[in-house]
């Protein structure tokens, strides 16, 4: 089964908003076994929808429309939707009583006539009543095809989209069930996890689909099988999840949709332990303390952190002594280890961790060579630390920093 995508509005063109809805709805769609085989991103013009409409249709079977719904004269759709099928605007009653309940409750201003046109659908539409916006979905068939044109502003569009249009298309089309398992490594390069399971990768059935997803300092996998018996299919992914960890499983760290990221992996663990974390930084510059209150919860294990950037700061604010200093560089392991047991000291926590680097592009505080990163990790009776070479441009090493000392504490 196949579907395009045709959003349409001029910021669109102009790099104003970025096109979000396109994403989440070939997400949605997927998920579901429908394909995406176009998306097309038209100005709020006439011409140019028709043209895009007509195009779409020759290929596919459903076609998802966003924006252009607004009630201002620059917002197009419904006309041209109405023009397409050879159709009028007439008034909904039940859209109208929904702007007026809106304007009561939330607007609170005289109901202008342009609003109370918001109310206006092509004829054949069935209305996708939108209850948190003024602007309505709308669905039309033709024949085996489908036309669903959705509200722009993308909280509105999600909600048509799951709760209303998904359902409909259920009902109208039969889809084959899709499985997606992503599994998620930390700390294996994307050629090296290749290279480990070579050979289980090449005896996969031509069913199960591998798909390689690196990001910086992880690699996630996803398999990926599909068919009209959900059961079989399964059972497919789930016997080769079982052949591949045995493989990788110093790297791997969870699945996706159990666990999002390593950082809630280390969250969840410290929180169901009682346990509790501080963070010293220095060339991280507080990204790592940034990792972990980004999440809910994080008062549960979180006790607190400082940026110590200049050297000065590690001496007066966390401690370091200066002769360890001049001794080492500030830049060395020794520092780092010191730094990671003080805040834990300081901040009267289980683990500290500490990081301190040359993130480049030039030689800074240091001597220390760009893109030298020392990691440290204290507990109550021990203090681990490692070096680490992470390149040349400075925000690359900044993430990769962050994600070694995640690492590290995950270990
Ligand atoms: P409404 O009447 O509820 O405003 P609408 O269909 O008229 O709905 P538009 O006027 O086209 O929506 O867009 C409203 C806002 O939604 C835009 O200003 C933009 O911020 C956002 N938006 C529109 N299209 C997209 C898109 N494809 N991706 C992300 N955001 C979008
Ligand atoms: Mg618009």
């Amino acid at each position: 089964m196949l579907a395009e995508i045709i959003t349409i509005g001029d910021e669109l063109l102009i790099g104003q908003v970025v096109d979000t809805n396109s994403a989440f709805i070939a997400q949605t769609l997927n998920n579901i076994g429908v394909s995406i085989y176009q998306i097309t991103s038209v100005q709020d013009d006439k011409a140019h929808i028709l043209q895009a409409f007509k195009d779409a249709e020759s290929r596919v079977d459903i076609i998802i429309i966003t924006g252009g719904l607004g009630p201002t004269k620059d917002d197009v759709t419904k006309k041209t939707i109405a023009e397409y099928f050879n159709d009028t605007l007439v008034r909904d009653a039940s859209v109208t009583k929904n702007i007026e309940d809106i304007w009561k409750k939330y607007v609170r201003q005289t109901l202008l006539q342009v609003n109370k046109d918001q109310a206006l659908v092509p004829s054949k539409a069935k209305v996708l009543m939108n209850e948190l916006g003024t602007a309505p979905g709308m669905w039309l068939d033709k024949g085996s095809k489908t036309f669903v044109s959705l509200p722009g502003v993308p909280f509105e569009m999600k909600k048509l989209l799951v709760n209303k249009v998904i359902p409909k298309l259920k009902e109208k089309y039969k889809f084959p069930f899709i499985l997606h398992k992503t599994l998620l490594t930390y700390g294996l390069g994307e050629s090296t996890l290749a290279n480990r399971i070579e050979a289980w990768e090449e005896a996969l059935p031509k069913t199960v689909r591998l798909a390689y997803l690196p990001r910086l300092g992880s690699v996630r996998l996803r398999l990926s099988s599909k068919g009209f018996n959900e059961i079989e299919v399964r059972e497919r992914i789930d016997t080769e999840i079982k052949k591949v960890l045995p493989l990788i499983e110093d790297a791997f760290v969870g699945f996706e949709d159990e666990a999002k990221s390593l950082e809630a992996i280390i969250a969840k663990r410290l929180t169901n332990s009682g346990k509790t974390l501080a963070v010293a930084e220095s060339c991280t510059g507080g990204n790592v303390a940034e990792q972990f209150t980004q999440n809910a919860g994080a008062s549960a294990y979180f006790n607190g952190g400082v940026v110590t950037y200049a050297t000065e700061s590690k001496i007066k604010v966390l401690g370091v002594p200066k002769a360890l200093i001049n001794e080492h560089s500030v830049v060395s392991a020794a520092v780092a280890e010191a730094m990671a047991k003080n805040v834990r000291d300081l901040f009267n926590a289980d683990y500290g961790v500490a990081t301190t680097g040359n993130a480049g592009p030039s030689k800074g505080d240091s001597d220390a060579d760009v893109g030298a990163v020392f990691i440290a990790i204290a507990t109550k009776n021990r203090v681990v630390s490692e070096r680490f070479m992470l390149g040349l441009a400075r925000k690359r090493v900044i993430k990769k920093a962050v994600n070694k000392a995640l690492e590290m504490l995950e270990k």
